[in-house]
């Protein structure tokens, strides 16, 4: 398992890409929609993982729900492995309560899954793993 990713909860994705770009230094923010997830991404390569800015595309998305609740912030932490139903398989297993049972498509060719934060001291935890 490596860090891939550190997801951010914005409001507004275009002023937090113009702090971020400053932040790092970098001159363009790659943006995605994921509509699956009714969410907005950008995301900033920072050495060998990222920060992957997220903002709702509709109030029902689980990011307008989160920023309700808890405001902005550090929202997420994604690993990347190898084969994520095996290690969806092995975290059950072990007693971990998954939110996706099953891998879905999610951001950048990736396959994605998460953990509930109950399993994990509070933190949701994302499984990743690059599609092809
Ligand atoms: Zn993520």
């Amino acid at each position: 398992m490596k860090l891939s990713h550190i997801g951010i909860a914005v409001k507004n994705l275009n002023e937090a890409s113009n702090v971020f770009s400053k932040l790092f230094n970098i001159n363009h923010i790659p943006i995605e929609e994921v509509t699956e997830q009714k969410v907005r991404v950008g995301f900033c390569h920072v050495g060998d993982s990222s920060v992957e800015l997220t903002e709702a595309t509709s109030a029902d998305s689980p990011i307008a729900k989160y920023i309700e609740k808890r405001g902005e912030g550090v929202h997420h932490l994604s690993f990347e492995v190898e084969n994520l139903e095996e290690e969806l398989r092995r975290l059950k297993s072990e007693g971990f309560q998954l939110i996706d049972e099953e891998p879905r498509v999610g951001a950048g060719g990736y396959l994605i899954a998460f953990i509930h934060p109950k399993s994990t001291n509070g933190v949701l935890v994302e499984l990743s793993q690059k599609i092809g």
